[in-house]
């Protein structure tokens, strides 16, 4: 079964996108925590952390490449952001198609 991740990647539920290429994605969280609070996703579906392979290890690169890029966009850079990826159910994993919060735009609280 398509994540619902895959389903904003093939536009079959609509998300407020920000970003994409022929690899990756990004739009804004529907639940946003911060001012800015952006979804970096791999097109590719990857359950979590733990199902990423070698052959993944430059989309992954890529990921970070992107969010540098909206870190700059979003004008996060200076201040600061917090990239997160939580993995499974102890880390708070609700979607099982990777992915890498970029939050923002707000000094941010301490993390756990
Ligand atoms: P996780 O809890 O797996 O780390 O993060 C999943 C994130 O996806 C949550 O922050 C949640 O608000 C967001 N999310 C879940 N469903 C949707 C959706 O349909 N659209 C958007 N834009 N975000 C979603």
């Amino acid at each position: 079964m398509p994540s619902i991740f895959t389903k904003i990647i093939n536009k079959e539920i609509p998300a407020d996108i920000v970003y994409e290429d022929k690899d990756v994605v990004a739009f804004k969280d529907i639940a946003p925590v911060a001012p800015v609070h952006i979804l970096v996703v791999p097109k590719k579906e990857i359950a979590t952390i733990n199902d990423i392979k070698e052959e993944d290890a430059l989309l992954i690169g890529k990921i970070y490449l992107v969010i540098q890029k909206l870190a700059k966009e979003f004008n996060l850079d200076k201040d600061g952001y917090r990239v997160v990826s939580n993995c499974n159910e102890y880390g708070g994993q609700t979607v099982f198609h990777i992915h890498f919060h970029l939050i923002g735009g707000k000094k941010l609280g301490t993390m756990v």
